[in-house]
């Protein structure tokens, strides 16, 4: 099979490799019908994720047909249309029972990453019965991709975590498809104000589009000042920071209301400045969660119901032997304006 092949920082390419067989009982072999490239991806292409070596499959999202079960996997049989979870999950461990999946003492995020990914015509699954999502019977399934990561992490790490109630004030600082994610699932709860602050007047456009009440163009100080500006001074409830740079998470220290969340989303490579000189005193919480993907069944549901349409978020479309320009278009957006680009097999 074809596959797409992380060869060392900076190094990539297209291989042919061995299609993936049942390892443990619990494994689920699944055919890829469509994938799509995560901002984490060019992270590991740079060399910034240390886990995942050189001659990984990378990939971590999709949906696909269950093409073999181990005989531990009672759930799901061959022809089953299925959701992957970017999250593996035993169901058993400390972790798992606890909710926590991210933590799974044998799963959490090891596809594309620690195990081979999604970014081929085949992947094996490990503990198939907890980490697959039946695929509801007449369900979009571009839309569905946007469920593997991007939806619960946005609801997850930073709508849940920062306890976004109606008539809040919400600030998400990053509108990149993480950014827009959180955007569509913190509609659920009716926030008064939804902030979105991003440098590229793009994908500020997008996000008015999406429901943002107010956008600010900027980055660094200007972008604290200006979120100040737009709530009188008082800042906001949640403080959502969905880029994973040292600046963008100041701006969501200085935006925070007194008794209010900063919901930390990104994925952090360095070091950040925490001003416990100016917020001892505000009554703040600050959360950090990696996606546990407990959210997905009630995400499928929402999205069955056309309540939120994340399908929105898909801006290019590819097939799978036209990956690495899915990569090169993906890895400029600012110039190509991709949000997510769909990667789907010839069937
Ligand atoms: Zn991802
Ligand atoms: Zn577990």
């Amino acid at each position: 099979m074809k596959a797409f092949v992380y060869r060392g920082p900076g190094k990539q390419a297209v291989e042919e490799r061995p299609k993936p067989q049942i390892a443990a009982p619990t494994d689920a072999i699944v055919r890829v019908t469509k994938t799509t490239i995560c901002g984490t991806d060019l992270h590991i292409l740079k060399g910034d994720v240390p886990t995942c070596s050189p001659g990984r499959i990378l990939g971590h999202e999709g949906v696909g047909v269950v093409d073999s079960v181990g005989p531990g996997v009672t759930v799901f049989h061959p022809g089953d249309r299925v959701l992957i979870s970017c999250i593996s999950a035993c169901g058993r461990c400390e972790y798992c029972r606890r909710g926590m999946y991210s933590h799974c003492t044998t799963g959490g995020w090891i596809l594309g990453n620690e195990i081979d990914g999604t970014q081929a015509e085949f992947v094996r699954i490990p503990h198939a019965d907890t980490s697959l999502y039946r695929v509801p019977e007449g369900a979009e399934e571009d839309a569905l991709v946007m469920l593997s990561d991007i939806l619960p992490t946005g609801f997850e790490c930073g709508v849940l975590n920062g306890k976004v109630a109606p008539g809040g004030t919400v600030a998400i600082v990053g509108a990149g498809p993480i950014g827009l994610a959180a955007l569509l699932t913190t509609q659920f709860y009716a926030p008064a104000e939804i902030i979105m602050v991003d440098p590229d007047q793009n994908r500020l456009d997008v996000a008015r589009r999406f429901g943002a009440t107010q956008t600010v163009c900027a980055a660094g100080a200007g972008a604290g000042e200006a979120v100040m500006k737009l709530t009188g001074g008082r800042g906001v409830d949640t403080a959502i920071e969905a880029v994973g740079v040292p600046a963008s998470f100041i701006t969501c220290e200085d935006i925070v209301a007194p008794g209010g969340t900063i919901a930390n989303v990104g994925v952090h490579g360095a070091k950040v400045d925490l001003h416990l000189e100016r917020l001892w005193a505000q009554n703040i919480t600050i959360t950090t969660r990696l996606v546990d993907t407990v959210t997905t069944p009630m995400l499928l549901k929402t999205v069955a119901a056309g309540r939120i349409d994340p399908k929105r978020l898909i801006t290019h479309r590819f097939r799978f032997d036209q990956i690495l320009d899915a990569y090169e278009t993906f890895g400029h957006a600012a110039n190509t304006r991709a949000l997510k680009v769909l990667i789907e097999a010839q069937e």
